[in-house]
């Protein structure tokens, strides 16, 4: 059976070619057709032998998702719908910010979700299977062939960020989202450097370390209550990981310093977890931790039983933290009109 070419880091691309024969140092070349130059087809692959050719378009396949719609908000903020090989679709969102040069494309790593976080539509449908590290890298690639972005490290890009946002916990799939990374971050590929590139969790804390020391990308925990009797009604995971777990785990995330902050998510929910005492709760919590706090505003979803706080409330919660010394930044929703924003895909 054909394999997806993007499931291979290039090493093992290399032991492929060498155990059928052909030199390793081809890899190199086939990697910058893939990840630089944006090859749809091997026949595209000029400066390999024709034979060769033959060979991948055999045994390996090229393919993206099929895009089974397309829409783009009034902010400009793009989804797509994906379908899968075998039939179940995903969403993507791109999420460009003019003024700052950016374009910034949230990424899928599971069909659905198995965390079912209270406040998350995503989380109604469920777990349904993890994505294929060809399926996370051919996200950013279809990203890039619509912004026309081919290259290498060295000229200027137009996929700037990646952030490990859509459906999905990232760290409940940790081997698919490593090797993707791991391709992403390739400097003679995608060369994407780890600090654009930002992975959310809701606190999967074996896996937090692990991640920060073997991929060492940015980290943004989905915090979203100041204790453990809020978190747990509103993020199951809590129960299994309280916060005296998580913030150990985030204390210790390799690499953290001052410059180079843990972000914490906080969805503000009206009467939930929105109040100035909760504020000063959460300042106690994350005490000592070099962290921002990304205040999001939730978003709705059909049948949902909450209610986003009222601006005066989140900004009264803003205003708490910062006089306390924590930067907290209000997140202003993007592409909630096509239910592009957080918390809404499905
Ligand atoms: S917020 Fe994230 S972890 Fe929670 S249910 Fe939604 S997709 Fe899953």
């Amino acid at each position: 059976m054909a394999h997806s070419l993007f499931d291979f880091l290039k090493p093992e691309l290399s032991q492929v070619l060498t155990e059928k024969g052909y030199p390793s140092w081809r890899a190199q070349q086939i990697w910058e057709w893939l990840y630089q130059k944006g090859a749809l087809s091997f026949e595209e692959m000029s400066n390999l032998p024709q034979n060769m050719r033959a060979f991948l378009a055999e045994n390996f396949l090229l393919q993206r998702p099929v895009q089974l719609r397309h829409e783009v908000s009034k902010d400009k903020t793009e989804k797509w719908r994906l379908v899968l090989e075998d039939g179940n679709s995903i969403e993507m969102v791109l999420i460009p910010e003019e003024e700052r040069e950016r374009n910034t494309l949230c990424v899928s790593s599971q069909v659905g979700c198995g965390v079912r976080c209270a406040f998350c539509f995503t989380g109604t449908m469920g777990f349904v299977r993890n994505l294929e590290a060809h399926e996370i890298v051919s996200q950013i690639l279809l990203a890039r062939d619509f912004l026309k972005d081919v290259g290498s490290a060295h000229q200027k890009r137009t996929l700037t960020n990646i952030v490990l946002m859509g459906m999905g916990e990232p760290l409940h799939n940790y081997s698919n989202i490593s090797k993707a990374l791991q391709i992403l971050m390739d400097p003679s590929g995608l060369a994407f450097s780890k600090r654009r590139i930002t992975l959310s969790t809701a606190g999967v804390v074996p896996f937090m370390k692990k991640c920060g020391e073997e991929l060492g990308v940015n980290l943004a925990v989905s915090l979203h209550a100041p204790n453990d009797a809020i978190r747990s009604r509103i993020i199951p995971l809590n129960q299994h990981y309280p916060l005296a777990q998580l913030m150990d785990v985030c204390r210790n995330y390799p690499g953290i310093n001052t410059a180079r902050r843990l972000t914490f998510e906080y969805v503000m929910l009206k009467d939930v977890n929105d109040s100035k005492v909760h504020a000063k709760e959460l300042v106690g919590l994350i005490q000592g931790i070099p962290a921002k706090i990304n205040l999001i505003p939730w978003n709705p979803w059909p049948d949902a039983h909450f209610e986003t706080s009222p601006f005066e409330r989140i900004e009264a919660f803003q205003n708490v933290l910062e006089n306390l010394g924590v930067p907290a930044f209000l997140r202003t929703p993007r592409g909630q009109d096509i239910s592009a924003a957080c918390g809404q895909l499905k």
